[in-house]
């Protein structure tokens, strides 16, 4: 197959070629898939795109003029995709539904640690010739209530780490995964999770249904002081109410891998670059915020599994056999 690869860094690029052993004619492309983009397409029967590339209605169509028959996401979340009009337009979308969970969940329980004990502080001050312990205060996590919502593959990781140091887990899921209950989470209802937790972590797909489930309300009913945790998609968070929250101190603190807007800012040195997005350069100001750069899911193994997969995805399209990853639009639909 011809397969345009968007999005794509250098990384992608050695685990790509590495899982695909010339089976498939792989071009890569630097540029985010957008409308203006899409022509780099035209001439591929398939394209190869990440979590930030931009498939509406519009640039599908771009791309099925084009020739486009199939879209290999290298993710898992499909937020990013008219998947009606995908349909439509006979285009095939598959995914990477699983990767490596685990480093999703590590690097959540990561930021929770560094953001508690403020290691990301303390570096810079033990470099500075700094010992000053004030403004370093953490808690205990042993004893702490953490919420998860979401307790899917990276949600009960996140749950089963977290139970090691002790905490207590409450979950909040539209479908209840027995192995949570296993481990020790006990289900509540969202309200009662927002009201209990001392840490809330989020682990669910951005859907309809989801989008801003962290708003005025749910921060309004939190307990005082909560750390909120984000590593799943930004859109669940409504960052203007998040950072009212933090300025009233309602929030204790925040830690973000993912952020509403990120799509113009993450994946690229801006570092020499005037920043436009106030509301992102707002959050950086507060000592009690931590961002990093939709980097959770960054290890060998999830980029080899991610590289794998998507080249078998290809394949099967190519030779007809049925794909177990396809993103259906009725399954789509009914798993929200
Ligand atoms: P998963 O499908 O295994 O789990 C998601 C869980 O969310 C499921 O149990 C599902 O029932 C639940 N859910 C769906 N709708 C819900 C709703 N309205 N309310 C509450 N729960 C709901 O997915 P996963 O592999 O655990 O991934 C979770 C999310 O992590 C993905 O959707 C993706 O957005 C994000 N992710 C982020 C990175 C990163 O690098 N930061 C990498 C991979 C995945």
């Amino acid at each position: 197959m011809k397969v345009a690869v968007f999005s794509s860094k250098p990384y992608d690029q050695k685990f790509l070629e590495k899982s695909n052993q010339n089976q498939h004619e792989l071009t890569f492309f630097e540029p985010r898939l957008t409308l203006e983009t899409a022509s780099l397409a035209v001439g591929f029967n398939t394209i190869c795109v990440f979590v930030n590339d931009q498939l509406d209605a519009k640039t599908l169509e771009k791309l099925a003029q084009g020739g486009t028959k199939l879209i290999a996401l290298r993710c898992a979340g499909f937020n990013n995709i008219d998947l009606k009009k995908a349909s439509e337009l006979g285009i095939i979308i598959v995914r990477v539904p699983a990767y490596s969970p685990y480093s999703v969940a590590e690097h959540t329980v990561g930021l929770i640690l560094t953001l508690n004990r403020k290691l990301h502080r303390a570096y810079y001050r033990v470099r500075d010739g700094n010992f000053s312990l004030d403004g370093l205060l953490g808690f205990d996590l042993n004893k702490r209530t953490v919420g998860i919502i979401g307790t899917g593959k990276i949600g009960v990781i996140v749950a089963k780490i977290l139970t090691g140091f002790g905490c207590k887990i409450l979950g909040y899921d539209l479908y209840p995964n027995p192995e949570f209950k296993t481990m020790g989470g006990e289900y509540v209802p969202l309200q009662k999770l927002v009201k209990q937790s001392d840490i809330i972590s989020l682990h669910c797909p951005l859907t309809p249904e989801t989008y801003h489930i962290i708003n005025p309300e749910t921060i309004n009913n939190a307990k005082d002081g909560v750390m909120l945790v984000n590593t799943s998609r930004g859109a669940l968070i409504d960052t203007k109410a998040v950072i009212k929250g933090l300025k009233s101190e309602k929030i204790g603190s925040l830690a973000l891998d993912v952020y509403e807007q990120e799509a113009d800012l993450f994946f690229e040195d801006l570092s020499n670059e005037i920043i436009q997005d106030d509301t992102f350069q707002r959050l950086l100001t507060f000592p009690n915020v931590l961002i990093t750069g939709h980097q959770a899911f960054f290890t060998q193994e999830a980029l080899t599994n991610i590289a794998d997969t998507t080249i078998s995805n290809i394949t099967d399209f190519e030779q007809g056999n049925t794909c177990t990853n396809e993103v259906k639009l009725e399954k789509a639909v009914a798993n929200r």
